[in-house]
């Protein structure tokens, strides 16, 4: 059950601002109810919360014996006489520490007076300030904490964002006032989701859950971290970036709503749920990275399904007597040749005639009989009983039949090669394909692959849902513009299809292997790149001069770059390892390669090929929504990510 109200237990407290310039509630007459030392009175926006020049409370220092903090005492009283207060702060068996504040007129600069009176360590500490909440109605101060409750359900403003639920101000060190805000937990990731994923820019619910399990996961095991200063989690990256309201979602929201309390937890406990952008294609064990992050269930996996699916071609085509052998790559005439016996069940020797007729068939045209024995004449046959000739006249008012046909082929980018001799051999069937095509009786689209119940489909690119495919089909592969037929091969979710159909029926299926086939984050924006940086610059940034040579001193399994060197002519020599490398050379991620060369314009240039962006450890953001495209869902996707984990729904304790 989705919570019915923003108060709902559980509650997380989220530091939205710890600063020492007043924060604005903007609402005009918006009422809150504003309580603070058990006492209550109603405000009207809008609400300013400024902090009142604190007389903080300094710690001078924490002292193993009674005697030590007794002459610490004793010094402060001898220096500053009676101008302040002094507070003894003693555990049983622990440390006394010993705290001091100004009781009036406090120096300008207290650290620094401290520091002249011999109390170098001193550093001011929480409390001692005030907080004051002023509207209309008047306002309300407290040392401790003020609790602020907007009337009515919807969302309040704070400066130029909008929040749920309620609030808590409080001093901090400095003069600082925290500004916290209270809320359902489920209603926090609600603002939290959409940040860390875009809903626009990863449409798909499965990978959304799969995100939200994961700040789920890392908000209740923050819980509780910073109790004593009130709150339990912040709002930016150092923690997980919280936008409040404006930036709640549909799709988000029904992801949080449909994974309510489950997280993710190894041997019972809520894990580190890390993630990054895009692996590039395997992701990284954290005992590489983040040497004091590794865990068990952080180990490198490779961005893509564990399984295969299997394709099983259907009787091939042994047209014009070519490639009987199913291994034997092809050209794109003898391709469409191939496919456009089979779709006009032409004869193994039809003649050019006959595949006119068939294509006028197809098209709803009668076909005269005449002679179509030279390439012009069937080429302006060709385009005339498939609806083309118009098209072939404005392109060509010269009506050269062969080059509108080739000019219209390579327009529609279907593969066509120049007839050699005559009329003999594939090209007639190829050119009665392209036309087939072109006139719109048969289609072709891309997709991914996907499993379906009992057995393969294919995820169209702009569809909405996948579609199962026939248990055996016409089966290509393609490599460039070369094809080949298969019998039966095995392909990874994900991996491109391309499909020729005439209505329902698939004439010809192709595998697309090229470009990291079935890796679901191949379509990220950051799955490969270029990084250029001038030789000098690096110098500067490695801190080493006279650089002379950088060196990769290790590598990962998977390829990325945990150890490196940079070397200068005098001998000077520096080493990352880690994730330091990264930051060393601000690159995108640590999978990539490096060359140095001089450019045209004589300037010498570290050049890095790479691949991936973040980290690598944990969940791929671009490989759950390619997981999730291809039919995973986040249950399945979370525990590709994270090795051996399990979900359990969350019980506050
Ligand atoms: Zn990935």
């Amino acid at each position: 059950m989705a919570p019915t109200d923003d108060l709902e237990e559980p509650l997380i407290r989220v530091m939205l601002e710890k600063t020492s310039k007043p924060v604005t509630l903007p609402e005009p007459g918006r009422a809150w109810r504003v309580s603070a030392d058990q006492q209550s009175q109603w405000l009207w926006g809008p609400l300013t919360i400024s902090s009142t020049s604190g007389q903080s409370w300094y710690q001078i220092g924490a002292f193993g014996s009674d005697e030590a903090a007794d002459q610490a005492d004793a010094k402060l009283h001898q220096v500053f006489g009676e101008s302040i207060d002094i507070e003894r702060l003693s555990e049983v068996g622990g440390l006394n520490r010993v705290r001091m504040r100004w009781v009036s007129a406090q120096p300008l600069s207290p650290k620094s007076a401290l520091a002249q009176a011999g109390f170098l360590d001193a550093f001011a500490v929480s409390g001692g300030g005030k907080v004051r909440v002023e509207g209309q109605g008047g306002a309300v101060v407290s040392e401790e904490e003020i609790l602020l409750e907007p009337a009515g359900v919807y969302s309040a403003a704070v400066g130029h964002s909008r929040y749920r639920g309620r609030f808590r101000v409080r001093p901090s060190v400095a003069d600082k006032v925290l500004v916290i805000n209270e809320l359902n937990l489920e209603r926090y990731l609600r603002g939290v989701v959409p940040g860390e994923m875009g809903p626009s820019a990863f449409p798909e619910l499965e990978a959304l859950k799969a995100q939200t399990v994961a700040a789920r996961t890392y908000a209740v095991a923050h819980l509780g971290d910073h109790d004593d200063e009130g709150y339990d989690i912040c709002d930016t990256p150092a923690c997980q970036v919280y936008h409040g309201a404006g930036i709640e979602h549909r799709l988000t929201n029904r992801a949080i709503d449909e994974t309510i309390g489950l997280i993710a937890v190894y041997e019972g406990e809520p894990i580190d749920a890390m993630y990054s952008s895009t692996c590039g294609g395997h992701t990284e064990d954290a005992s590489e990275l983040f040497s004091g992050r590794a865990q068990p269930y952080l180990q490198g996996v490779p961005c893509s399904w564990e399984r295969e699916l299997i394709l099983v071609g259907e009787d091939l085509v042994r047209a014009e007597g070519r490639a009987q052998e199913g291994s034997s790559w092809r050209s794109a005439t003898a391709f469409g040749a191939g496919v456009a016996h089979k779709v006009l069940a032409l004869d193994a020797d039809a003649s050019p005639e006959a595949i006119l007729r068939a294509v006028g068939q197809m098209m709803g045209h009668r076909v005269a009989s005449g002679d179509v024995a030279d390439i012009e004449a069937f080429s302006k046959k060709l385009l005339e009983v498939s609806g083309l000739s118009r098209a072939a006249e404005v392109l060509s008012p010269e009506s050269m039949a062969v080059e509108d046909l080739l000019f219209l082929a390579d327009l529609y980018k279907k593969p066509l090669d120049p007839p050699i001799d005559g009329l003999a051999g594939p090209w007639p069937a190829a050119a009665a394909l392209a036309c087939l095509e072109m006139g719109g009786a048969i289609s072709r689209d891309r997709g991914e692959a996907v499993p379906r119940p009992g057995g393969v489909g294919i995820f169209p690119r702009r569809a909405k849902a996948s579609e199962s495919l026939p248990a055996t089909l016409p089966l290509w592969e393609r490599w460039r513009e070369g094809y080949r037929e298969l019998a039966e091969t095995a392909v990874r979710p994900g991996t491109e299809l391309e499909r020729l159909r005439r209505g329902d029926r698939v004439v010809a299926l192709m595998i697309r292997r090229s470009g990291g086939a079935g890796e679901a984050d191949r379509r990220s924006a950051w799955r490969e790149w270029i990084r250029e940086k001038p030789w000098t610059e690096l110098a500067d940034r490695l801190g080493i001069p006279d650089l002379e040579r950088l060196e990769i001193t290790r590598r990962t399994d998977f390829g990325r770059v945990v150890g490196l060197a940079a070397i200068g002519r005098s001998g000077q020599r520096k080493e990352w390892t880690g994730f330091s490398v990264r930051r060393a050379l601000d690159l995108p991620e640590t999978l990539f390669i490096v060359n140095v060369v001089t450019r045209p314009d004589g300037v010498k240039v570290a050049r890095f090929l790479g691949r991936g962006w973040g980290h690598g450890v944990g969940m791929c953001q671009n490989g759950a929504y390619g997981l999730a495209r291809s039919g995973m869902t986040f249950d399945r996707i979370l525990k590709h990510y994270y090795s051996g984990i399990e979900l359990r729904v969350w019980q506050a304790r």
